[in-house]
Formats: structure tokens, sequence, C-alpha cells
């Protein structure tokens, strides 16, 4: 199949209930979605199995869930007050505010990560930059806007003003006290958190990818600094063995590691998992040792002392910390855009099927009776009762069998379970493969044993 287009991802995602256009009603409103019942379920899946093998099934890694408000004072520590700006312009003609450093990046074929400011207000003057919207090459000076989403506390004056978090990551910083002292951890341990971050984008936009709230699954990984290039690479192997099992084709997934020069302040190395998208090759995950920037910066502003003991030096330390962190919406988005297929069939009739991995399907079994009547609803209700145990089933009764082949096919289900008048007698269903298409007669009290077996290990 050719490439899938973003329009044909959109219009599929409102069309079979994954993601709606925000507030509709109303007009809409720029850049916002919902989640509809089987993005809901994807997303979900998404989040379990992720909490599932980075938390549940590690020895070395536990988990927390932190208030979305911190304490103001995290994000001076942290350096976002100070510098988690980026650079904004506004075309003169049409009044389309734009990012600089997206402008010179896109036209100029510079990377702009980790150059000054004054080096992308220079760029902007000396190239004859277009505004993509009308063309115009006038704009106003760059200048920086902080992404944090500020909000107003019920206290009055400066002390008041507080962040919506722009990152999960902080908070396992400032819990970090807490799990050594409660949890009886040891060097080296992670801190795992999911949960929503805001970020005022000024170009947010291909749909889910770039949205002003989004969500993230971070891990903060504490370490000997001894240690860190070889814990690097065993965050890498472990991302690339949850690409593997979320189904992502290899061949679209990439290393990118960030020059050294152009790293961020706090980071000694980074490496962004890249997926080619329809628009394009960018970041889906990222890993980055942030040395001990973190752990010191709020020992810093808070005055606690977050040194933890070393048994084999016998003194105090500050572990330094890797951080693999996911964003789930991107994770949706790469996953729809790897499955989708539109397949011509033997009978040259079409199908669209969405080949995503049973452990994400929105819709683990369709349970389709044949016919409304003759007692094979009933039956089809038994068998429903039974599979559920996979999660997310659905009933089906109406419209052709065919059909309600395709709309399970469209949505990703891995197996439909089909109720005859033979099954009133022999006890039997047929479970038929989303991708091979292939039947298979089956006895119902063996149902979930082969199920699981064929789709659900
Ligand atoms: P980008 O360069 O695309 O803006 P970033 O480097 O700022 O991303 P990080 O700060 O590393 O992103 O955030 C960690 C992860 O959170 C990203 O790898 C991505 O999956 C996700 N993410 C970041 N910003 C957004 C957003 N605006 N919408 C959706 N997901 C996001």
């Amino acid at each position: 199949m050719e490439k899938v287009s973003m329009d044909t991802i959109v219009s599929f995602c409102k069309r079979r209930g994954f993601a709606y256009p925000g507030s509709a009603i109303y007009g809409g409103f720029a850049n916002s979605y919902t989640y509809g019942p089987y993005g809901v379920e994807l997303k979900k899946n998404i989040k379990d199995l992720w909490w599932r093998i980075f938390v549940q099934e590690r020895r070395d890694i536990v988990g927390i869930d932190s208030d979305i408000i911190l304490h103001p004072r995290t994000w001076e520590a942290s350096g976002h007050v100070a510098g988690f700006n980026d650079q904004m312009v506004d075309c003169k003609k049409c009044r389309a505010r734009l990012r600089a450093d997206h402008l010179v990046e896109e036209q100029l074929k510079i990377e702009c990560e980790g150059l000054a400011d004054v080096d992308i207000t220079k760029l902007m003057k000396e190239n004859k930059i277009k505004c993509p919207k009308c063309g115009s090459m006038e704009f106003t000076d760059v200048r920086k806007f902080n992404l944090m989403f500020q909000t107003q506390m019920a206290k009055t004056g400066e002390e008041g003003t507080a962040y919506l978090r722009p990152e999960t990551a902080q908070a396992m910083f400032l819990e970090f006290k807490n799990i050594v002292d409660t949890m009886r951890v040891k060097l080296p341990f992670g801190i795992a958190q999911i949960g929503r971050a805001f970020r005022n984008e000024i170009t947010p936009g291909n749909f889910i990818f770039r949205r002003l709230e989004f969500e993230q699954m971070e891990i903060e990984y504490f370490i000997e600094e001894k240690d860190w290039e070889k814990i690097f690479i065993q965050w890498q192997t472990s991302m690339k063995n949850w690409l593997t099992l979320i189904g992502l084709s290899s061949a679209k997934c990439h290393n990118y590691e960030h020059p050294k020069e152009k790293l961020s302040h706090y980071s000694k190395r980074t490496v962004d998992i890249e997926y080619d998208f329809p628009f394009g090759r960018k970041e889906l995950y990222g890993l980055a040792y942030r040395t001990d920037f973190d752990l010191s910066q709020h020992e810093k502003f808070s005055g606690e002392t977050l040194r933890i003991h070393d048994e084999a030096s016998g003194e105090k330390i500050l572990p330094h910390v890797i951080e693999p962190t996911w964003g789930v919406d991107r994770t949706v988005l790469a996953v729809l855009c790897d499955g989708y297929r539109e397949e011509k069939l033997e009978d040259d009739t079409d199908r669209v099927v969405m080949q995503i991995v049973p452990v994400l399907a929105p819709v683990k079994v369709a349970v389709l009776p044949l016919l409304k009547k003759d007692g094979l609803p009933e039956k089809a209700q038994e068998v429903f009762n039974r599979v559920t145990v996979f999660g997310n089933c659905e009933y089906d009764e109406s419209g052709s069998i065919g059909k309600r082949y395709r709309r399970q096919d469209e949505i990703g289900t891995p197996v439909c379970v089909t109720v005859d008048h033979d099954s009133l007698t022999d006890d039997s269903v047929t479970i038929r493969d989303r991708d091979t298409m292939k039947q298979e007669r089956v006895k119902i009290e063996l149902l979930v044993s082969v199920l699981k077996k064929k789709y659900f290990v």
C-alpha cells in the first residue's frame, strides 16, 4: 500500500470513533481532540502495557501519581521558568503566529535545536524566509515565548502564580526522598509516572502529534555516575524492545543522536527515537542522561538534602539520572499510521484493515450471531460472557455478516467469533482471523484457551 496520508488517518479516526475534533458543537476549538470509544481503549491499552512492562514486571522501578500543579519553585529549579521558551514571530501581513526556529529549519534546512536566539533572529532577517500561510517575507522581531501555562491560585499577588506541569518528570525528583525513605530502594532504581502535561505550543498541529495538553509516560532512573554509559545502552535496548512489542515497523523507527554542541544544558547525551509519520520523520520518544542536574537544583532551591548513603564508599552521594520518556498521543498516532492498510481482495472488493497488535486492539473479540433470531443471540451472549476475560469485546447482530467483519477489520479487532445454527447443536463456533481472513471451527468450551494461545499470550 502507498504511504497513508494524514487526511486519511484524521478522517478515519473521526469516522470510526477513535478521535473527534474537540468542542465541535461550538464550532470547534483549535487543536483540541476528544478520544472516542475506540481511541480511549487504544490509549488505555498503551498505558497499561507500559505500566506492566516498566513498573509491575520490574523489581527496580516504582510508580507514583503526582498533582499537575506542583510548588511553583519546582519550575524555577528545573529551569523551565527561565528557559522553557520557543522563538515566536508573527507574519506582518496575515498575522499568522509562527515558530521562527521551525521556519528556519524547514526552509533553510538548518537544525535549530541548540542555536542561540540571536542566531535565529539573524537567520530570519538575513535570509528570505516566507510565511507558509501567505508567502509574505515581513515578520515581527523574534520574541521568546514561555511554553508553560500559568494559572492563578486563590491567593493574591505574585505568590499566587502557579503552572500546569509541562512534563511529568519533575515530580519524580520532588518525591525522590519519600521513595528512598519508604520503599527500601537501592541504586540503580527508577520512579515512573504516567500523566498529563501542558505546553502552550505556538504551532500545535498534525492532529494529535503536537497538542497543548498531552500525556507522557516517564521514568527517572537513578544511577551511580560511573554506570551511566552502560545503563544508557540498556535503556536504548528496552525502548527498542517496546517498539517491537507495540508492533511498529522497525524500518520506520530511527535513532537520532543529538550532536554534543546542541545538547540541552542539563544533558550529556540525548538520543531521540524518531518515527516516519506521514508528515515526515519526527520525535516519538526521548532518552537523556541528565547527570545530577535535577537533584542538585532541587537541593539548592529547597534546602533539603537529597543525598543517599552509598554502601561501597560509605559516603553520601547525589545520584545521577537517565530519563527515558514516551509520549502517549504520539504512540497512538504512530500505531494507527503503522497499522492502517487499504487492501483489494480476491473478489475485487476493498477493505480497510487496522493491523495493530492484539494487546493494543481496542476491541479484543467481536461476537457475531449469524441471525437475530432462532436462539442465536442467546447462544452468542453466552459466548460473549466467556470472551470478555480478554478485555473490551463487542457484540454485533445487525447487518450482513460480511459488513460486520469489515467493520471489525477496520477498527483492528484481531478475531471475530460467529455463532450459527450448527452452534446450537454442536456447541462450536467459527473464529475468523482479521489478517488472513481464514476461518476455523472451535468447540465453545475450548474457545478461551484457543484464543489465548493464538492472540493473547
Ligand atoms: P518536540 O521537539 O517535538 O517539541 P520535545 O523534545 O519538546 O518534543 P520532550 O520534552 O522530550 O519533547 O517530551 C517528551 C515526549 O513527550 C516527546 O518525546 C513526545 O512524545 C511528547 N510530547 C512533547 N511535546 C508534545 C506535544 N506538544 N504534544 C504531544 N506530545 C508531546
